[in-house]
């Protein structure tokens, strides 16, 4: 169990200073972080380019410096994020590379140029975010061709084919080995804490992925040797948290209040891992597909499907009895999405809850109470 809790706990201090294993990185390799924001950065390019993705989460420390300058009324990862920037806590980035996925995201990067001196200037990745059009989706593929090459110059070397595919390979062997992980949350409910889980998926996000292998592998063995805990508790599916790691008092909470977390539709989660690579298609058509094809429903872009049909089948397949749609204030985006998925979850029955998390100052008890009623309706 010592074992166990250890390596959680190594991925845990990973997830949560990421700059220390960058810097440790970079100083062994000599290769440039490139700090990125948005799941929808085809990250196999920066690493085929010799450099280090660190998917930039922001933090749950108090925003201060970011409060002159960044209006309370935006959502806390981007408030966070200029303040990391303000603080020079992204100074470990040599690059910074953003999706432009929402108009929140041009507004941190002209926060951070404007009000902090000596930050890489920020690349976008213009994808469409309308993916049914024959033309947008050749638009799309020609920005992923633009940002190859300026992927290549920052490095100094052109991206290879060779090199392109090799790094597929890594990112879809470390996404395999977390849909491992989940696969075995789901047959052993509870066997591994919410919060563990996330930060797991957290360190895997900003660690050198060849080194997480190990660790991943390690962890799947644990837990496949770990006994299944008596009366888990009812399960939940948990959804949401954008573009950050759910809250640990959410997370908790929901264990405490007798549920017990058997899947998840979480940024910092099954979203960024359950969209494989197809290995038997050109690199670069790969990337284009894994775009176009993204298995979770994206809030930031136009789709045809309900994303409460997702969810609901998400739910029946888990074996769960309810969902928690844990929504981050003021992110429009989500909003949308929230409101479609929740008509939809009326017309299907499926049991939901809504948790608004805030940067600051969640209301903890107000979230535990509405908790307790949840799970008393659903029966414990
Ligand atoms: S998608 Fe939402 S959470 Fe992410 S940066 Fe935009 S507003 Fe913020």
């Amino acid at each position: 169990m010592d074992e166990l809790r250890n390596l959680l706990d190594a991925f845990g201090a990973i997830a949560d200073h990421p700059e220390k294993t960058a810097l440790a990185w970079k100083e062994k390799t000599g290769g440039k972080v490139v700090g990125v924001g948005g799941l929808d950065i085809p990250e196999p390019l920066v690493h085929a380019a010799g450099m280090l993705p660190v998917v930039l989460l922001g933090n749950e420390d108090e925003v201060t410096l970011a409060n002159a300058h960044v209006e309370m009324h935006q959502c806390g990862y981007i408030r966070s994020l200029v303040d990391l920037a303000l603080k020079d806590k992204l100074a470990f980035c040599d690059e910074l590379l953003f999706h432009d996925c929402c108009h929140i995201v041009r507004m941190l990067v002209d926060a951070m140029h404007t009000y902090k001196d000596g930050i890489p200037k920020a690349k976008f990745a213009y994808f469409s975010p309308l993916l049914e059009y024959e033309t947008a989706q050749r638009y799309t593929a020609s920005e992923m061709a633009k940002l190859r090459d300026t992927l290549g110059e920052a490095a100094g070397k052109p991206i290879t084919d060779e090199a392109l595919s090799e790094s597929i390979r890594l990112f879809n062997r470390q996404k395999k080995l977390f849909q491992k992980l989940y696969a075995l949350r789901q047959a052993k409910p509870g066997v591994i804490s919410g919060w563990d889980m996330t930060q797991v998926v957290a360190a895997g996000m900003v660690m050198p992925r060849e080194d997480s292998i190990p660790m991943l592998e390690k962890l799947c063995a644990l837990l496949e040797a770990a006994p299944a805990p008596a009366a888990p508790g009812i399960p939940v599916v948990v959804h949401g948290s954008l573009c950050e790691r759910c809250s640990r008092s959410v997370l908790d909470e929901i264990e405490a209040c007798g549920g017990v977390i058997v899947n998840d539709d979480l940024y910092v989660g099954s979203k960024y891992f359950n969209t494989l690579y197809k290995e038997d298609l050109a690199p670069m058509d790969a990337l284009l597909d894994a775009y176009l094809h993204r298995v979770s429903p994206c809030p930031t872009r136009y789709e045809e499907r309900d994303p409460g049909d997702y969810l609901a089948q998400l739910v029946s397949d888990s074996g769960a009895k309810g969902i928690i749609m844990v929504v981050v204030k003021f992110c429009e985006a989500h909003d949308y999405l929230y409101f479609t998925a929740h008509r939809r979850f009326e017309q299907l029955g499926v049991p939901e809850m809504l948790v608004e998390t805030v940067h600051e100052g969640a209301a903890e008890g107000q979230i535990k109470t509405r908790l307790q009623g949840f799970f008393e309706k659903l029966g414990v």
